[in-house]
């Protein structure tokens, strides 16, 4: 880059920090005023000023003895202390080669101090300065005060900062400033559909790592870079506003087309971030929402944003707009998180129920698998298959198979207790056998209730042993050697072959239910399951099919060996209750009944 345009690139940049600061062209202030009349006491001179150096101008925030607030930038010497950023000292205008001709030079100044007005970034804003009429030198201590006072109003100015509506990185208008605006908007144009758009800069996992890094203050730097080229993009007529650390908002012009508009941005930011941030790997998500002023509180927009930028995650463009029906599937994720711990403690939302399991040769029910209920307070009865996926992914995973796995065995003690025998089956997550002491509070739990590891069966998933398959395996290895029985459950929904089961310490292979339930479609269908069965036995596996509704797949799955069943023809799902009578007509009768159940 030549001199030239390094030297225009960062008078740009100067440009810019000054514009952001929002001190141009705003009311006189008694905290700036006091500074400039000591300056002027010290000096013992009638003028003094906050002189900012402007594109063409230099506008005196503060000024004492002069009437006019700015005066051209050309030939100014507040504008030579901006561009040096250092100490200018003119002892007599007459004699000043530069000056002599200059406006102030013609008006009568003899004598001119300036010290510069320097931001922590290095970008000198203007001068405080003083001038008087007569001649004059300068005793080195009048310079350091003079210096002493520049940065008493630089204090001053990041104090407004800090306080104010800007945020003090980047110098642009904050969460608070867009709220206030928005409000104002719903005033003067309450009935403006409005598109709104919130650039976030990066993954939190990318900007930790990149602080781990680099250090703190190299984030600082990427996200003012980012904030200067986000400006340039979003252009100088419309507020970029620096909402959260790493987030952007900004209102697009009006009766833009939207989809034309998004895109556009895109491939800008795209261009802008590579540019701004090479060899960094920082993923930008954008997420947008249209709202009507008076209609949608500025709270709210903001929360839609929020909404909208966290599904650009996981969207393939990384751009997402709002949904309400998206950020309602959301919020109830969210609710169901939140209500866990309380249902955890309360006696009357989580509640076991048993499907019978029966072995295929006998008829008889030989065991249950137990499965977890909630009836919500508020949202009534949640399935499973809804609430589990939420909860095994967050820190209360843990404490919901330690709650199936305490019921399920009270359970099985009772009934052990009334002279039946029954294996019970407890479902367990992939965060379970990442818990390294997981084999050891399985077997705690069943000495405490005084039963054999033969009465429990636990149920992973292929995928949940694959997720850490170190850590996995070495609890199902713990747990086997205790005697507990393992089973694969929804066997060929996963990834693995049977050769890598083969390797697990498994016993049992659940077939799941999907192709169970297609036994009925025809001759190709037959043949998988048939060789699925065929196979596990071969491997010395035991084989339970899942999801039987008919009494013909039932047979069908006799014919084929199969060893046990589980399924609605035989049981649906059973409270307490309801099991204590029904294995025993079950029993009794050769006919199977459809139950009824949960
Ligand atoms: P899963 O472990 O494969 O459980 C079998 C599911 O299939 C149960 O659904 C059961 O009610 C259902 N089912 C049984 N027979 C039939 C049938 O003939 N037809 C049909 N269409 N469905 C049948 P449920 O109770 O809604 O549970 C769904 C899933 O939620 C379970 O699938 C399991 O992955 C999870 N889950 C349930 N309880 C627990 C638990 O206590 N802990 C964990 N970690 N997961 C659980
Ligand atoms: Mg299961
Ligand atoms: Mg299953």
């Amino acid at each position: 880059m030549s001199e030239t345009s390094r030297h225009e690139r960062f008078e740009e940049e100067r440009l810019s920090a000054l514009q952001q600061l929002n001190l141009l062209d705003t009311p006189p202030s008694e905290s700036f005023d006091r500074i400039t009349r000591m300056a002027s006491q010290i000096f013992n001179v009638p003028i003094s000023a906050v002189s900012l150096t402007d594109r063409d101008r230099q506008w005196f925030k503060s000024r004492v003895g002069v009437d006019h607030c700015s005066i051209p930038r050309e030939k100014a010497p507040c504008g030579q202390v901006a561009e040096t950023a250092d100490v200018l000292v003119i002892s007599d205008f007459a004699r000043d080669a530069c000056y002599a001709d200059s406006l102030l030079g013609r008006s009568g100044i003899r004598f001119y101090a300036g010290a510069p007005l320097v931001t922590r970034e290095g970008y000198s804003l203007g001068a405080l300065c003083v001038l008087g009429t007569e001649p004059r030198s300068v005793a080195e201590s009048e310079v350091a005060a003079l210096k002493d006072l520049a940065a008493m109003v630089m204090a001053q100015i990041e104090l407004q900062h800090a306080f104010g509506r800007i945020d003090s990185l980047s110098g642009l208008p904050n969460r608070n400033q867009f709220l206030d605006d928005l409000a104002d908007l719903a005033v003067e144009r309450p009935n403006e559909d409005r598109l709104v758009i919130l650039v976030d800069l990066a993954r939190p996992e990318q900007i930790s790592a990149y602080a781990r890094v680099m250090g703190p203050a190299r984030v600082d730097d990427l996200v003012r870079d980012a904030a200067r080229e986000l400006r340039r993009l979003v252009g100088q007529e419309r507020t970029l506003y620096h909402t959260a650390a790493t987030q952007f908002v900004f209102l697009a012009p009006q009766d833009v087309q939207q989809d034309d508009y998004v895109r556009r941005l895109m491939e800008g930011h795209q261009g802008a971030r590579q540019r701004s941030m090479t060899g960094m790997l920082l993923t930008s998500a954008i997420g947008v929402t249209v709202f009507t002023p008076h209609e949608t509180g500025p709270q709210d927009v903001l929360r839609a944003l929020y909404s909208a930028v966290q599904d650009a995650r996981t969207s393939p463009d990384l751009v997402s707009v709002y949904s309400s029906v998206a950020d309602e599937a959301y919020q109830r994720r969210y609710r169901l998180l939140q209500d866990f711990g309380p249902a955890l403690l309360a006696d009357d939302q989580l509640r076991l129920v048993f499907q019978p399991r029966i072995d295929l040769p006998t008829g008889r029910c030989i065991g249950a698998e137990a499965l977890l209920r909630w009836n919500h307070p508020v949202l009534g009865a949640v399935s499973p298959g809804e609430f589990v996926p939420v909860i095994e992914h967050s820190p209360h995973a843990q404490a919901m198979t330690a709650f199936v796995l305490e019921t399920a065995l009270v359970q099985a003690r009772r009934w052990q207790e009334a002279g039946r025998r029954l294996v019970v089956s407890v479902n367990v997550s992939a965060a379970n056998l990442h818990e390294t002491s997981f084999g050891n509070s399985v077997q705690a739990v069943l000495q405490r209730h005084g039963l054999a590891p033969e009465h429990l069966e636990l149920e992973v998933t292929e995928s949940s042993v694959m997720q850490d398959a170190d850590e996995g395996r070495r609890q199902l290895d713990a747990l086997a050697a205790a005697g507990i029985r393992l089973a694969i459950d929804d066997f060929g929904t996963g990834y693995s072959s049977l050769a890598y089961l083969q390797d697990l310490p498994v016993h049992v292979v659940k077939i799941d239910q999907s192709f169970v339930r297609k036994l009925a479609d025809g001759e190709r269908e037959h043949s998988l399951l048939r060789s699925m069965i065929g196979l596990s036995h071969d491997l010395g596996y035991r084989v339970v099919a899942e999801g039987v509704e008919t009494g013909e797949v039932a047979e069908l799955l006799k014919a084929m060996n199969c060893d046990e069943v589980q399924g609605y023809f035989f049981a649906r799902p059973l409270e307490v209750s309801q099991f204590a009578a029904w294995p025993q007509e079950y029993e009794r009768s050769d006919r199977c009944e459809q139950q009824s159940g949960v």
